[in-house]
Order: C-alpha cells, then structure tokens, then sequence
C-alpha cells in the first residue's frame, strides 16, 4: 500500500493537533511533514502563552511527543513556506497540504499618532519578552511612567500584568535574562488599561482577572461609577453568567481599591481612543480617549509607552486566496476555496481558518474537523500517492542552502536552554537571537542508533 504524504504548515497548536491527528485517524499509512519557518516548534504555545502560566504551556510534552513519537511524523523547522519552498512546490509534493500557521499579523486602531515611537502593537512586545527570534534583544526600553494597553482581551491582561511582576517571579519563568534585567529596571508604575465599551463587554476571562487581583505588587483599580451599567449592560449580565461572574469580581476590585502598592493597574471602560499626541522627535507622549456613550466628553492621558491590543490577523500567502476583512483563508468545511472552487488538497486549520480566538484546546476540535474532511476527500480519491518522498523534500532543501532544523536538532536548542538556566539557578531560558539557536542546530550531535554518516544517505538535516 502506497504511503499517503502530508504537509502540515506550522507547529502551533493547531499543526501539532493536526499532525496527531491525522495519524490517529487514517486507517491507511500516513506521513506528514510539520514545516515552521521558526528553527522551534509550538508556535504560540512557546511565544504567545504567558511565561507565567506554565500549566498551560505544559501542553508541550504532549505536542512533543506526536513529533518525537509517532511514526511518520516530522519537524523541520527554519523552512520559510513562500521562498524555501512556494505553495505550488509544496502541493506538486504532497497528497494533501494543510495551512495551520496561525494570525501573525496585528489590527490597528486607524487613528493619529498610530505610527510614534512607543506606540506598538501588543505582538512586538509579547514577542520581545517571549524571546521570539524575530524581535531585537532591545526592542523595548522600559523607562517611562505609564503604561496603555488598549482592549480588553486575555492577551491585553497578559502583557499589563508582565509589566508589573517582579524581577523574583519573572526568573520563574523561561523569558531570557536581559529581558527580565529590562523589566527590573521599569520605571513604569502605571498601567492603564483602557476597554471602548462598558465592563459587561470585557472579553478576559474572570480566572485571568483574579490572577491579576493576586499578583502582589500592585493595585487594581476600578472606578466604581465604570461599574453603574446601563439597561444593555444589565441585560448582557442576565444572559451570560460568565459576564455576571466577571462583573461581581470588578465590584471586588473597585471596593477593595488601593492598597498601597507599588504599582497599579487602572481599567478605564467606555473610552474610545482617539489619537495619539507626540513630541518634536516623534515620541508618544499621550493619547486622547472620547467617551463612547456621549463623545462630547474627552479626557488626555500622559503615556510613556501605549500598546495596542486589538486582535490579531491572519497574513495573505502568495498562491492561496483571503479574505482581508476577517483576515482568514476562507474555506468550506476546512477545504481552502476561491470564490467557488475548491482548491484541491489544500485545507486550513487554526486561527487562519477560524481567526484569532479560543484557548489551546479550541484547536484540537478545529483540527479534528479539518482532518475529517481531509481524511474523506483521500479515500474517495483514485490511484495512489504520487508525494516525493522524504528524501526528496530533504534533498531540495539542501540544494537550496536550507538550513533545516530537525527533532534532533531542536532538543539540541532545548538542551542548550535548561543548561543555561541551570547554571545561574533558573530551570531554564530562552535562546532569543535566531543565529545562537541555528549554531547549536548546526553543532546537534547526532541521535544514539542513527546510521554512521556516511551511511545515512539523504537524510541528515540541519
Ligand atoms: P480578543 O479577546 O478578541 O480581545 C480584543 C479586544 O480588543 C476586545 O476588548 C475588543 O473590544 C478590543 N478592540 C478591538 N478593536 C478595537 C478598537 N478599534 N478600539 C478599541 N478596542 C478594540 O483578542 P485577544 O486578547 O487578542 O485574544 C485572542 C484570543 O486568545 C482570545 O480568544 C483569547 O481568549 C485567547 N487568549 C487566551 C489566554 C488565556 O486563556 N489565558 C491568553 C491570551 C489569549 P470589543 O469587544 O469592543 O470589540
């Protein structure tokens, strides 16, 4: 029986459930290629879950084991689909590819000032303190007063908390050592959290918002008169307990209020931001909020550093369709389509299928239903596979100068990690600079029982 060959792009959660569960589904052999254009695998698990919530970024034991495990299944990392290989190279390859590489780009607020020095997209700083290989070591300089984050998303939560934990707690964490030396030195001691409607719209979540109450240096503050809902906000409440949840923990906070902490984080609900207001050398230095429900009221805010959390976006890929208005790779039922027709054997999972939202385990049942389809559309096909094989895919790559990061390789970056970590007492940091982490690649001994070099043939990587 011939081997069926899948190509999976992305690592993230939604490629590593889709790599599962495409071997656990065909009843025929199945082999499937998971190409990232990171020399790392977990896409957002590794650079978008906060380094503070290790329960979640736990899952990657699991996701490692359906690349280090299962039969068939392979990384290779540092592939750039678009210009390592194009999209038409990949499909004349494989029986069936599926794009899983998630939303990389950010929405913007379309108002003036967006462009200052200090006014950055959530992405670039979340990347930044992750360690992610595509932001500078020195991307972000901490040396203001006040902080906005605009919107009020999980991910908005995420980074005002990172702002204001202490230097002991974020050594607890993987982010690499200049990163937490930068957040030591902050000067910053406000954050403003702003949300353009009422608190009943607040889209965090009440377990991330009480993490936020416990975090011990820092007050939260909430206006109580933010908490006087009108008869829409009402409503909302009685309809969805998790709102109702949500809203009784804000009461918490406004009673509580300050407690004389170092640092604070102030939510602000119902402002709509306007503009951004800069100096001579092109640096924020406030911003203009207008009250949603009566915008004859504005107010100015002095900021040293705003960050806008808005939701991110999917990215157009040469060769493929999109829908720039939600920012997805339109489909039906997980089949990539243009206009009509259905792109054969390409097919979408992930935030590029459904758009930015839902936790790790969304992705599972997203895959699930993108590898049914999948699944149906082989089995109804005629003939055999007609994929290259792995060699082949491999030999292409080197001939190209493609520096592939494998499994092997990749332990190899984690090896490199724990150590040091271990060796200034921290269980582990981050490689951030995607040189440091393609030489340890380079110099990855080879796995105990793979053949003798000469011996191995086509398939060495890295
Ligand atoms: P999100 O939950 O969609 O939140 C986006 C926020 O931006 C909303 O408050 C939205 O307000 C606001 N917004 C949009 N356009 C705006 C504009 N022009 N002006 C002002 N505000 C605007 O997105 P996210 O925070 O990026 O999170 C993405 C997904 O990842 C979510 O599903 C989230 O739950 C998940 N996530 C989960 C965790 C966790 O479980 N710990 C952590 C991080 C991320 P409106 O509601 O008014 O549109």
């Amino acid at each position: 029986m011939s081997v069926t060959r899948i190509a999976v792009i992305g690592s993230g959660p939604s490629g590593a459930y889709t790599a599962q569960l495409l071997t656990e589904e065909s009843e025929s052999p199945v082999e499937v290629d998971v190409f990232d254009k990171l020399p790392t695998p977990f896409g957002l698990v590794r650079y978008g879950v906060a380094p503070d919530h290790p329960r979640v970024k736990s899952i990657t034991t699991s996701f490692a084991e359906v690349f280090e495990e299962t039969p068939g299944v392979r990384f290779l990392g540092n592939v750039h689909i678009g210009t390592d290989l194009t999209i038409e190279e990949l499909r004349a390859r494989y029986d069936a590819v599926v794009f899983a590489h998630g939303a990389p780009l950010d929405r913007r607020l379309g108002i003036p000032g967006e462009d200052l020095g200090g006014v950055n997209a959530v992405r670039e700083f979340v990347s930044w303190y992750q360690g992610h290989p595509d932001q500078a070591v020195d991307a972000f300089v901490l040396d203001g007063r006040r902080a906005v984050v605009i919107g009020v998303g999980n991910v908005a939560l995420d980074a005002a908390r990172m702002l204001v934990r202490t230097p002991e707690a974020l050594r607890l964490t993987d982010i690499p050592e200049h990163v937490v030396e930068s957040f030591a030195g902050s000067t910053i001691d406000e954050v403003v959290v702003i949300g353009r409607r009422g608190p009943a719209y607040a889209k965090f979540t009440n377990k991330e918002f009480i993490e936020l109450l416990e975090v011990e240096s820092t007050d939260v503050i909430i206006d109580p008169a933010d908490l006087e809902l009108d008869a829409e906000q009402q409503a909302v409440l009685a309809a969805d307990p998790a709102a109702r949840r949500l809203v009784a923990t804000f009461q918490k906070a406004a009673e509580r209020g300050s407690l004389g902490r170092d640092k604070t984080i102030r939510f602000l609900f119902d402002r709509t931001p306007a503009e951004f207001l800069g100096d001579a050398d092109g640096a924020v230095t406030g911003i203009r909020l207008v009250q949603t429900s009566d915008p004859t009221v504005s107010e100015t805010l002095e900021v040293d550093l705003a960050l806008r959390s808005v939701g991110y976006l999917g990215k157009p890929l040469d060769g493929l369709p999109f829908d720039e208005r939600t920012g997805t790779i339109p489909h039906l039922d997980s089949r990539v389509v243009d206009g009509d027709e259905v792109v054969e054997g390409v097919y979408v999972a992930g935030w590029v299928k459904r758009g930015p939202n839902g936790v790790v385990g969304t992705n599972r049942k997203c895959a699930l239903e993108t590898v049914t389809s999948l699944l149906a559309d082989l089995g109804e096909r005629d003939g055999a596979s007609t994929a290259a094989s792995a060699d082949e895919v491999d030999d292409l790559l080197r001939s190209r100068g493609v520096q592939v990061v494998d499994w092997n390789a990749w332990r190899a970056i984690e090896d490199a990690e724990i150590a040091t970590g271990a060796a200034v007492d921290r269980e582990r940091i981050k490689l951030h600079v995607r040189e440091d982490m393609l030489q340890v690649a380079a110099d990855a001994p080879e796995p105990l029982g793979s053949p003798e070099p000469e011996l191995a043939g086509a398939s060495a990587h890295a």
